[in-house]
């Protein structure tokens, strides 16, 4: 449907803002570099203002970067206006026009551009279809629920065949329940298209359901980039680890080849990045860790809840708090408050930074 899948490329990008307050320039975006690949569905992720609306904007056109060039494809876009560059935003907002139908909505930029009555037609037809809207055309915008109104949003930008399809935190309006179903859509929906799409959230979980690649962002600068399974299990530093779902950390000392000496117990970890006699932190996730009454770090129990599909730990080794999600637990021996027992884990359920 897209005319071409267009990559995305930001290189050394800064955006600098004045603070309101102290009337101080600060970097919201500090000399970006990235490279989005054409078809692929990237999402920035990141805590509240750490510069990931900005970045979007800037792709957008909406700002304007103080440092830098921004790419689509091989066309340096920095100086075109946002309707002159190839991509289409859908807003948290929606932005609908109020006494339009959805079919006018969607119909309005091909007008806008001048297509023909018999195009712009078959083109909103063809869109509401693919977005699940057909034979709702009828229908007034201020009639929809949340979810279809988003669903007109993305079919209003879609229907342009931008070569890049922004999203600012689109889901964030809708309740949890549809907030799930709307982002397989949004997936389904990229994927038949064909296009590239570029998404903003804070929320993790869907940026793991959605993305090829995310974006970790933090302070303005990139943290990580890599495949939900990448950042999970090597994040680059502490706090994309966790960021990226729950973990534990566990202060250690590097003895010898893939050995890390915990608190006196001998660990085996992955070590080839750090030298013996290093310090390090082991990452461990709840989920990767069980408890019993052998293993490597002997701990004692301060929490024992069951949670149905596991048993939630919180655990002290030695002044570390560790928390544990010990799954099916009918088949296992159940540790209560004040129990001493072991953290079991194998070399491959740590990480080492
Ligand atoms: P959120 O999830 O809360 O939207 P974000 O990661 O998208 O956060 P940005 O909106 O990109 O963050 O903002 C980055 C930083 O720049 C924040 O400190 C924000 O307050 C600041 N900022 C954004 N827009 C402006 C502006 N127009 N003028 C001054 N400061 C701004």
């Amino acid at each position: 449907m897209a005319k071409e899948k267009k990559g995305v490329r930001l290189e050394h990008i800064s955006k600098i803002y004045q603070d309101p307050k102290t009337k101080k320039d600060f970097y919201a975006v500090k000399d970006t570099s990235l490279t989005i690949e054409p078809g692929s569905f990237v999402t920035l992720l990141g805590p509240s203002g750490c510069g990931k609306t900005t970045t979007l904007r800037m792709i957008a056109g909406f700002e304007s970067p103080d440092e830098g060039e921004i790419y689509l494809g091989n066309e340096a876009i920095n100086a075109l206006t946002p309707n002159k560059r190839d991509t289409a935003m859908v807003f948290q907002s929606y932005a609908l026009l109020p006494h339009y139908n959805i079919f006018d909505n969607v119909a309005y930029g091909l007008k806008l551009r001048k297509l023909d009555k018999e195009t712009i037609k078959t083109k909103v037809m063809d869109i509401l279809k693919l977005v699940g809207l057909e034979g709702m055309e009828g229908r007034m915008t201020n009639q929809l629920s949340g979810g279809q109104q988003q669903r007109v949003a993305l079919a209003r930008a879609l229907v342009l065949e931008p070569g890049v399809l922004l999203f600012d935190e689109p889901l964030s309006n809708l309740d949890a329940k549809l907030r799930v179903s709307m982002r397989t859509e949004i997936r389904r929906i990229q994927q038949e298209a064909g296009i590239t799409a570029i998404y903003v959230t804070h929320d993790q979980s869907e940026a793991m359901a959605l993305s090829d690649q995310i974006i970790i962002m933090d302070k303005g600068v990139v943290a990580q980039i890599g495949t939900p399974q990448e950042v999970y299990y090597h994040p680059s530093n502490e706090f994309v680890a966790d960021f990226i779902g729950e973990a534990n950390f566990l202060r250690g000392k590097v003895t010898g080849q893939d050995t890390v000496d915990v608190g006196g117990h001998q660990v085996a970890a992955e070590t080839s990045r750090q030298g013996a006699g290093q310090d390090c932190t082991l990452v461990l996730r709840p989920e990767s860790a069980t408890l019993g009454d052998a293993g490597q770090l002997p701990c004692r129990v301060i929490l024992s809840c069951f949670m149905g599909s596991y048993q939630n730990y919180h655990v002290m080794v030695g002044d570390t708090l560790v928390k544990i999600t010990d799954f099916n637990p009918k088949s296992k021996k159940i540790y209560k408050v004040g129990d001493e027992a072991w953290v079991a884990f194998t070399k491959e359920d740590v990480h080492v930074l």
